[in-house]
């Protein structure tokens, strides 16, 4: 593997795919930040020295047999939704050569906000899940915690949700066991009441 250039990685029982460095977002915990990380415990290397094309990401995904995978995972050493297009690619091609594999997409949920268009529909029968980072309780907590690019990257974030929903079986959000458990309920309220997801609270990984 070139390096630099690693596009697809085991972790646990899934096979991920990383797609792209760019994201919208700056978050205060998030690798990229960190120069020695260069990865983290995930991979020894998932800053990508360029952009795989989408034939490439299909090659990568194809080297390996995906019947030992329960999951494969599209997630970015950055924002997947920015390579959208070429995932929808990727997955069709898969779905065309036989290949079944349970699809995820990993997200901060601003895909929408990325094309400037609702990118909802393309998710469909392309996608079985799609997890999405609550992160927190407040716009004002996640503004501060995501600086995110974006205004109302809060209120796009949720919106997002709730439709992706009506075209993805699964639709789980997600925050990290490092908050208090006052705010892992409210943020249970959020996604479980306000907009009907499947709630996870994920262990914190340290680097
Ligand atoms: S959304 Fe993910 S990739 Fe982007 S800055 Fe936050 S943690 Fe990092």
């Amino acid at each position: 593997m070139e390096k630099g250039f690693t596009i697809t990685y085991e972790y646990g029982e899934n096979l991920y795919v990383n797609t792209t460095n760019r994201c919208d977002y700056a978050c205060t915990f998030c690798l990229r930040h960190n120069p020695s990380s260069g990865g983290s415990i995930y991979n020894d290397n998932l800053w990508l020295s360029r952009e795989p094309t989408r034939q490439e990401i299909l090659d990568s995904i194809e080297g390996w047999d995906l019947s030992g995978y329960k999951q494969l995972v599209f997630c970015g050493f950055g924002e997947p939704s920015y390579r959208l297009d070429d995932i929808c690619w990727v997955i069709d091609r898969l779905k065309e050569r036989g290949k079944k594999i349970f699809t995820r997409m990993d997200t901060n949920g601003t895909g929408c906000l990325i094309h400037g268009r609702d990118v909802c529909p393309d998710f469909a029968g392309r996608f079985d899940m799609v997890s999405i980072s609550l992160n927190t309780d407040t716009a004002e907590k996640y503004n501060a915690l995501c600086r995110p690019r974006f205004q109302d990257a809060y209120e796009a974030m949720k919106d997002f949700a709730r439709e992706i929903q009506k075209y993805v079986p699964t639709v789980m959000m997600t925050v990290v066991d490092t908050i208090s458990p006052e705010e892992i309920e409210s943020c249970r309220k959020i996604c479980e009441e306000e907009i009907g997801a499947v709630y996870r609270v994920r262990e914190y990984i340290r680097d």
